[in-house]
């Protein structure tokens, strides 16, 4: 759909060498104030599809910025629509890898699902971007444009999108840095203004990440995989879980609520036979007791060579009921865009799901 022609300073092997704007706007682009504002507002307001069309600055700014920019950090978009209104679009980097996001335009309560990553080192058995294996860490710029090329390609201004859920490609927690970058420009006023409070960092449970994440007090909401209440289970799904203990990540959960005062949420991908037994329902009310936290049960979505399945629903049902007699705050996502293969844990850059 979008194809930002590159014209100038493409090497042999196709690589634009030239930086994308994105990465420099607001802050760094060497102009005056007054001009970066003008393509800051360009780019984070209007959304404008090339350079040449901020016709507010002289014609031969515009081509001096062409000259040295790239507007976009992706050589190509390719947006595939599912049936229930969302759209997963697929992204070609500088590099040729590839990325996703998936945009989901419903009427008062616009959301994107950004990545962070290509690919996920972190392998959890039921996620079809960990079967793909880890490729890299997508920069900042990387992440940001996600959001700015859907909402372009949307016909919208980027300012439209009001909720951010970095629950695509990739453990954000383990590329922190860029991703903490990421966040700072969609909060920044001069960028896209967003709310800390609709922006959801989802993480496996990386405790020095939930720390740092802490201390840096962006105000950001924390969803945390759990998928299982006890050591055992969610050793045999996660493999990070050998890693970090339940106890341990829970503390660093705790941690991040006391700081920040943000309602958790523990999300829990329903598998059947391997975390949907009602013991495991009351051990997981158990240890939700006290904390202030919300589970968000999630029907598995099947991708193509997934050694697990997804819970009947009659299953999800019971063992709600079995949660909420628990005395805690449950609720059941059931995804958006699994035609198209846009749904949680299918994500894998036409690889597995296409
Ligand atoms: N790496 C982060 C964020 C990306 S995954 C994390 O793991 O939290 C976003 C959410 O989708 C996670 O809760 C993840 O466990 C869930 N998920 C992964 N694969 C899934 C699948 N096939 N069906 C349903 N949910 C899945
Ligand atoms: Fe990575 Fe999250 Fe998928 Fe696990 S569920 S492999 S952490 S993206």
């Amino acid at each position: 759909m979008v194809s930002e022609p590159a014209a100038f300073g493409v090497s042999g092997d196709g690589v634009d060498q030239r930086p994308s704007l994105v990465s420099f706007v607001p802050g760094a682009l060497p102009l005056s104030g007054y001009r970066r504002t003008q393509v800051a507002h360009w780019l984070y307001q209007t959304g404008v599809g090339s350079i040449e069309r901020m016709t507010n600055l002289p014609g031969e700014l515009r081509n001096e910025l062409s000259a040295a920019y790239r507007l976009s950090e992706f050589r190509e978009t390719h947006g595939f629509q599912s049936a229930d209104g969302s759209v997963k679009y697929l992204f070609t980097l500088n590099d040729g890898q590839q990325t996703e996001a998936v945009y989901m335009p419903y009427e008062g309560r616009t959301t994107i699902c950004i990545s962070s990553m290509v690919g996920c080192p972190a392998g959890c058995s039921f996620c079809a971007t960990g079967y793909m294996g880890f490729s890299r860490n997508l920069s900042a710029a990387e992440i940001v444009d996600q959001l700015l090329v859907a909402a372009r390609e949307w016909g919208h201004s980027p300012r439209e999108i009001r909720n951010v859920v970095l629950m695509g490609m990739g453990e954000p927690l383990l590329n922190l840095n860029n991703v903490l970058a990421a966040i700072r420009r969609l909060l920044d006023p001069s960028a896209l203004d967003m709310s800390p409070r609709r922006i959801t960092l989802s993480t496996v449970g990386i405790p020095p990440g939930i720390y740092r994440l802490a201390e840096e007090d962006l105000g950001v909401k924390l969803a945390l995989s759990l998928h299982a209440p006890d050591e055992e289970t969610r050793k045999k799904i996660i493999p990070t879980a050998h890693r970090y203990g339940l106890a341990e990540i829970m503390e660093a959960v705790r941690h991040y609520y006391a700081r920040t005062r943000r309602r958790v949420t523990l999300e829990y991908t329903m598998l059947e036979g391997v975390n949907d037994h009602p013991w495991q329902a009351r051990m997981l009310g158990g240890m939700v007791q006290g904390l202030t936290a919300h589970v968000n049960l999630i029907p598995f979505n099947a991708w193509p060579g997934a050694p697990v399945r997804g819970s009947g629903q009659e299953q999800i049902r019971a063992f709600a009921e079995v949660l909420k007699g628990t005395g805690i705050d449950v609720s059941v996502r059931w995804s958006r865009g699994r035609d198209v293969g846009a749904a949680c844990g299918q994500l894998a850059a036409g690889r597995a799901d296409r």
